[in-house]
């Protein structure tokens, strides 16, 4: 079985294509978002989701999260004593997933489709798709988040609209697209984005504005537990403000609580910096795309916070027209890869739709350019893909070495935009060995081919000998070799996973713990009480009396968050 996967970078989704619709899958606390976050839980096993997100506060030491934005690089993150590559902690997410998907089709999952930022490079994809392999799990397409939105819509309004502008603010990245379905074909025409640019600036901006506007001092910006305790209230004063037109947010500093109230005013003055960051990629796509706005047949938000009413505003008023919002702007990029999903497994249902994309950024060599007899000029960069290309493609040029009886040519690979190599991205070299002849006998073929996963060979060619150089991009800083891969795939599948069936109990407990660092004084201590009563139920390992002993403890837990003076507010 096949199944899609939004890999996200605050949460994760799972969906399923049956029955001629897109349905999505349920975790083992019957929500279909799962915090993209691991927790390791005191006795070694591995935690992941809300019981892992609720730990990043009170055991942050044992917790990660965010780590989509560090795949394809090599930092780790440290979880205990041991070390995680992002792809790791990706694979644990991808695993959870694919047991809860297991769970509901009630047979094995052994594919998927995922999910991806049109502005991931090539190493990040390389890196997401091994977090697939580690998982266990073959990964049949890597498909662009907005891609995935507007197949979603396409499906919905099948026939009716043409042109999609998709608007996808995650958690951490900004993406925009503009499609076309045409006869069945969804084609996309441009794409632009910022990969640093998402709901969490939001969170940051407004913890700024708290520590400015209570004058707290700097220093405590280096204590971990008070950041988390005050993001986590900017996180829920954000969430708020998407349903009513103030919000509170509170924070213990020591025995002092300090107090901002927010309304629509002050977050929209908070945010000026990052709405108007918001607006250039759109410009960028339509120039790219060669249209205008009015010549759009619908705006499609994705990613969760195109929820917050600030950014709803500025879409409105960008396109002079409200965008469509009949499908959840969480769920429909998990929804967009089911149907993906479907398609590979070949549904009569989705026959007649075809996907194509486009390469998000140009790619090309770096080239030395003569300028007469003596000077040359180098570190220019040539593309052979450019921007917004529709994809699979092959493009070949042709290239003389510098001098006479050259010995070799190196080429430098990159991608981005800029006229010098120096301001893109290197990707890699490929080397290739010249027969020393004169130079204008020494022409070399080079061949990108870009596929539909977005991932790039290079292949050289001498004329003269036909002598190729097939290439592996050499150099992608942190990627692993498929050894690599399989030995990780053996240690993630030694980690003890915590039992799905008891995940419900664990996460009530991990909330607990978290309530209970925020309580104090009286709160704290009758907390604690109720805590230590949760846990001897627990060890009485009487199912019966768990589920409902379970829930009351959930419903003291819920009017606790909702009724107390708790740092932060609810989620
Ligand atoms: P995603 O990566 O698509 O899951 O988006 C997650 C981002 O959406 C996070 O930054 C959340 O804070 C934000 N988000 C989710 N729900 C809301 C909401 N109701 N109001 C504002 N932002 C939200």
């Amino acid at each position: 079985m096949i199944i899609g996967i939004d890999l996200g970078t605050t949460n994760s989704l799972a969906a399923v294509w049956r029955e001629g619709r897109a349905e999505l899958v349920p975790n083992a606390l019957g929500e279909v978002l799962t915090p993209s976050c691991v927790s390791l839980d005191g006795d070694g096993s591995v935690l992941v989701g809300r019981a892992a997100r609720e730990r990043l506060q009170t055991h942050p030491e044992l917790s990660a999260a965010l780590f989509k934005r560090y795949m394809g690089s090599q930092k780790t993150l440290r979880l205990g004593r041991r070390e995680f590559r992002p792809e790791e902690l990706s694979a644990l997410i991808l695993k959870s997933l694919k047991a809860d998907a297991e769970a509901l089709l009630g047979e094995p999952v052994t594919e998927a489709v995922i999910t991806v930022p049109a502005y991931f490079s090539d190493a990040q994809r390389k890196a997401t798709r091994a977090a697939g392999q580690m998982a266990g799990l073959k990964v049949e397409r890597l498909l662009n988040e907005p891609t995935a939105a507007a197949l979603a819509y396409g499906m919905h309004h099948r026939g009716a609209e043409t042109r999609f502008l998709v608007f996808d603010l995650g958690g951490g990245t900004f993406d925009v697209s503009i499609l076309e379905l045409f006869e069945g074909v969804m084609e996309v025409r441009a794409s632009a984005g910022d990969n640093f640019l998402g709901g969490e600036d939001f969170v940051q901006a407004l913890v700024e504005q708290f520590m400015q506007r209570r004058n707290l001092p700097d220093r405590l910006r280096k204590d971990a537990g008070f950041m988390q305790r005050l993001a986590a209230a900017a996180e829920g004063a954000k969430r708020t403000l998407s349903v009513q037109a103030g919000a509170t947010m509170r924070v213990h500093v020591g025995d002092e609580e300090q107090v901002l109230e927010i309304d629509e005013a002050l977050l929209e003055q908070a945010c000026a910096p990052l709405l108007k960051r918001l607006r250039a990629p759109v410009e960028r796509a339509l120039r790219d795309a060669n249209l205008r706005s009015s010549q759009l047949d619908n705006i499609v938000l994705a990613g969760g916070a195109t929820r917050m009413p600030l950014v709803r505003k500025l879409v409105t008023t960008m396109f002079g027209r409200f965008p469509a919002v009949d499908l959840n702007p969480d769920e429909v990029v998990a929804l967009g890869a089911a149907v993906q999903a479907g398609l590979k497994a070949r549904d009569a249902a989705l026959d007649e739709v075809v996907m194509t994309d486009v390469a998000p950024y140009s790619l090309g060599v770096g080239v030395s350019v003569r300028l007469d007899e003596q000077a040359v000029s180098s570190g220019h960069f040539d593309p052979l893909i450019e921007r917004n290309s529709p994809v699979p493609i092959s493009r070949v040029k042709t290239y003389v070495p510098m001098q006479d009886r050259q010995s070799e040519i190196e080429l430098q690979i990159y991608q981005g935009e800029a006229r010098m190599v120096r301001d893109n991205i290197h990707l890699g070299t490929l080397s290739i060995a010249l027969p020393r002849l004169p130079i204008s006998e020494c022409a070399v073929d080079v061949r990108f081919t870009y596929d539909v996963n977005g991932l790039l060979e290079v292949e050289a060619m001498v004329q003269k000998t036909q002598a190729r150089e097939t290439l592996v991009i050499e150099g992608n800083p942190g990627l692993l070799t498929e050894a690599q891969i399989a030995e990780k795939l053996q240690s993630l599948a030694e980690l003890k996973i915590h039992p799905r069936d008891r995940m419900d109990n664990r996460t009530q407990l991990a909330r607990a713990e978290r309530l209970y660092e925020q309580c104090r004084g009286e709160q704290r201590e009758w907390l604690g009480a109720q805590i230590l009563r949760f846990e001897r139920l627990l060890a009485t390992q009487d199912d019966r009396a768990i589920a409902p002993g379970r829930r009351e403890f959930e419903s003291m837990l819920d009017q606790l968050e909702r009724h107390t003076m708790l740092d932060g507010a609810p989620r």
